[in-house]
């Protein structure tokens, strides 16, 4: 006789990441690592949270450096997780305390990587929760589009938005990005503080890696 469960539950698996490694910090695509790994890019603009969202995500206190003056990471950094994919950490966008010119080769440098990096899955975009939809990121967006690279969007910092504000503000993001796209990409909610988002985020790549059957 067959016993019928009652009732499913949904299984609710808390994602872990047992070994973050720091692999290393490069100024150009070509001196990355090989492309070995499925790998995820996280991008915003500088002060989004990104290093503290990292840390969230990988459960680590400082894997990157939450830092007080924005924009302090220039270098592509490279993460190896569970020996399995890369978390990529790229500078800061639109930091406004450094040249014009040295602005303009970081976004060069990396377009260049979000182009051509063949294991690139996944950019995920930060999106600050408690600002309004900022240009720069409504063409980055568009940018990424044009150039077929697969994104997320992340809100960040959702603890700092009151209960009534948040969704308003998330919708004039979402009302931004549909005056140029068809759909919504994927979502994210996210509170480094309050550890919201992390296990959604974990779940979406380890569901994507397993395309590579890992
Ligand atoms: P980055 O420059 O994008 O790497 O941003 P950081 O991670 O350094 O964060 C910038 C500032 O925002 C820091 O003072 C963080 O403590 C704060 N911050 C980042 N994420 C959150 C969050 O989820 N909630 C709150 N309340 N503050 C955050």
């Amino acid at each position: 006789m067959f016993i019928i469960p009652y009732f499913r539950t949904n299984t609710i698996t808390k994602m872990m990441i047992k070994e973050s490694t720091y692999i290393g910090s490069y100024v150009r695509e070509e001196k990355c690592p090989p492309p070995q790994f499925p790998e995820y890019a996280f991008i915003g603009r500088s002060n989004v949270g990104k290093s503290s969202l990292i840390n969230m995500v990988t459960n680590k206190k400082d894997l990157a450096k939450v830092s007080g003056t924005p924009g302090k990471t220039q270098t592509i950094n490279y993460f190896l997780m569970d020996k399995a994919w890369y978390l990529v950490d790229l500078p800061g966008l639109g930091y406004a305390r450094i040249s014009k010119d040295k602005r303009e080769d970081w976004r060069k440098m990396i377009y260049y990587f979000l182009r051509t990096r063949p294991t690139l899955q996944y950019v995920f975009v930060l999106l600050d929760a408690m600002i309004p939809p900022q240009k720069s990121d409504m063409a980055f967006m568009n940018w990424l589009g044009e150039n077929n690279i697969p994104f997320v969007v992340a809100y960040t910092k959702t603890d700092r938005v009151g209960i009534i504000k948040l969704p308003e503000n998330i919708k004039a993001i979402q009302d931004e990005i549909l005056k140029t796209w068809d759909t919504l990409p994927r979502e994210f909610i996210t509170s480094a503080e309050k550890h919201i988002g992390r296990d959604e985020i974990l779940d979406f790549i380890l569901e994507n890696n397993k395309i590579f059957g890992v």
